[in-house]
């Protein structure tokens, strides 16, 4: 997506070989305009396969996903990362160690809103090693839900996630790949 590319290259910060900053756009200021054709670019590549939920973590994958839900006309239903004392026993719930954190948050969703009759598009701003979106996909195993696969923001190919996920055979679409941070500069895949 290259109006996300040149977002990347003009206002991301790399702070590390490994970590990219996207506070200006995505993480802490959201640029609108960008993140709405950031939905219809993950709506049309999710368009035939049958998806009545998106899935996303609080709190950055938030935007994109209420963004591409409204595109697919489903609801967005996110993860929490912190889950009130009251009824557990009615929370789906998964361990996800967090990259940028380096912290293990348990994730909860109501039953109420994952059935086994959904099929879900799990969303994510970054994927590094896969984490999040493996406590994703354990959660709509729980529901005895579908996947219909994942869309991520920002794809860092340099790490393990992506190639974690396809070989499971799940369908990942990333909207921009990085595949290196060294040097302090940005460079995508093709
Ligand atoms: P994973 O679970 O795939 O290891 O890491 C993905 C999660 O970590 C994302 O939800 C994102 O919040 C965070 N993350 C991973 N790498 C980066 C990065 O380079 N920059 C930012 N801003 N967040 C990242």
């Amino acid at each position: 997506m290259e109006a996300l590319k040149q977002k990347i290259q003009n206002e991301g910060k790399v702070l590390s070989e490994t970590v990219l900053k996207v506070d200006a756009f995505i993480n802490h200021q959201i640029d609108p305009t960008l993140m709405q054709q950031i939905g219809e670019a993950f709506a049309s590549r999710f368009k035939e396969a049958g998806v009545t939920k998106v899935l996303t973590l609080e709190s950055s994958g938030i935007a994109p996903s209420v963004f591409t839900s409204l595109q697919l006309g489903v609801p967005t239903v996110f993860a929490r990362k912190r889950k009130s004392l009251t009824l557990i026993d009615q929370l789906y719930t998964a361990n996800v160690y967090s990259f940028t954190k380096q912290e293990t948050n348990e994730i909860s969703i109501s039953k109420d809103y994952l059935q086994e009759d959904d099929v879900v598009l799990v969303i994510d701003d970054f994927l590094a090693n896969g984490q999040a979106v493996l406590g994703l996909k354990e959660i709509v195993e729980q529901a005895g839900a579908s996947l219909a696969g994942v869309g991520i923001i920002i794809e860092k190919g340099f790490q393990d996630g992506g190639k974690i996920l396809r070989e499971q055979g799940i369908r990942v679409e990333s909207l921009a790949i990085l595949s290196s941070l060294q040097n302090g500069t940005v460079t995508f895949s093709e």
